[in-house]
């Protein structure tokens, strides 16, 4: 055996889970490969001191308890994950069928959407108004500015 496949099957050797010749030759190479003897003695002292602490058991329920609260938990994400889907399909679902009725019927596509979706539009239509007096408001405020005051205080 080689010193790579000896290192593999330590653990199994002093889990005693290997059969008689894979034993006596593991035996026969710690004896004169001292490198992996000196690892057998490490990994024996780390098994050594954890066979000789007590076996902490969880309680009889444990895996019950665990096993319920992962069930639940993902209950809840389904839940929320069919919701998203849900109203995500509405939504691009609703903004297809506006440029459809758009495109093909002329309808406006406010009136449309307003329709659909109601009362979030309204909202939406409001700042849409808002938006569009804009220019408006703009070109009556610059046709109000006296540009002579503007020239005076370039030139100061
Ligand atoms: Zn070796």
């Amino acid at each position: 055996m080689e010193c790579k496949e000896i290192l593999e099957k330590l653990d199994m050797y002093l889990e005693n889970r290997l059969n008689d010749i894979e034993k006596y030759r593991i035996e026969k190479h710690l004896e004169v490969c001292s490198k992996c003897s000196k690892e057998y003695k490490e990994l024996k002292g780390v098994f050594d001191l954890l066979s000789s602490h007590p076996v902490v058991l969880p309680p009889e329920d444990f895996t019950e308890k665990v096993m319920n609260q992962i069930k639940i938990k993902s209950k809840a994400n389904n839940i929320r994950t069919i919701i998203i889907k849900k109203w995500g399909i509405s939504f691009v679902a609703a903004g297809l069928l506006i440029f459809v009725l758009n495109t093909s019927f002329g309808y406006s596509t406010e009136d449309i959407s307003s329709y659909i979706y109601e009362k979030p539009l309204s909202i939406n239509s409001q700042i849409t108004n808002c938006l569009k007096e804009i220019p408006s408001v703009v070109s009556r405020t610059y046709k109000k500015l006296d540009f002579k005051q503007i020239k005076f205080f370039k030139n100061k």
